[in-house]
């Protein structure tokens, strides 16, 4: 089974379940039932049996699933191993606090370009990050074999910036400004709009809290 067999539900459910299985690994235990696992990540226990099964990873009737060897069979699907680079386009607030976030504490990720048009930033390094100026921005995505960007520009910049990018072949983006990107179709957005959720969660709270 490779990753791309693997329906996409099932695969945005992967990285739940590989975090919460390390937090049981360092914490020492071997085994855990479906309707354990169900609890802790709240994904259903009939969807984490189907969802295993598609790994060959066929818990048995009252045992459960051995945490090691799925531990190392999602660090295997989810190329655990491989580090990622991605470039962050927007050293700002947001940029700056993603900079210093720890991706690779549990992940396979790391920024290791930084772009920006400020020329107090540019051509030095921020938070461990060499930034460049926006210019550079497809030669060196291009160059460093980057696929994929974080994008914490203000609105008015992120098509262009985004165009950039295309044009440096990257293939996925992390969208954290409100604009809706214009993309080709084999490129991915995922976008994060931190208002929205936030002011989802507080209208939820207010009509439906208890
Ligand atoms: P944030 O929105 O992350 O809190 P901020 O309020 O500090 O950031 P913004 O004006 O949103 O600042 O800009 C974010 C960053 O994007 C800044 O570092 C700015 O220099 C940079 N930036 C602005 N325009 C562009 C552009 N066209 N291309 C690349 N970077 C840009």
């Amino acid at each position: 089974m490779t990753a791309e067999n693997i329906p996409r539900a099932t695969a945005k459910r992967l990285p739940i379940y590989y975090r919460y299985l390390n937090i049981l690994h360092d914490t020492g235990k071997h085994r855990i039932s479906s309707t354990e696992l169900a609890e802790a990540v709240q994904v259903d226990s009939a969807t984490i049996r189907r969802d295993f099964s598609y790994f060959g990873a066929l818990g048995k009737r009252g045992y459960g699933y051995e945490v090691d060897s799925l531990l190392t069979f999602f660090k295997q699907i989810l190329n655990q191993e491989h580090l990622t680079n991605v470039a962050l386009i927007g050293v700002g607030n947001l940029g700056h606090a993603l900079l210093n976030f720890n991706f690779h504490k549990d992940g396979n990720v790391r920024i290791s370009a930084a772009f920006d048009i400020d020329d107090h930033i540019v051509n030095k390094i921020e938070d461990g990050v060499p930034v460049y100026p926006i210019p550079e921005l497809a030669h060196q995505l291009q160059e460093q074999q980057i696929q994929v960007v974080i994008l914490t520009v203000p609105s008015k910049a992120a098509q262009a910036v985004t165009d950039d990018a295309v044009a440096g072949g990257v293939k996925g983006i992390l969208n954290f400004t409100p604009i809706r990107l214009s993309v080709p179709d084999d490129v991915l957005v995922q976008n994060v709009d931190l208002t929205n959720e936030l002011q989802t969660l507080i209208y939820f709270i207010e009509n439906f809290g208890k």
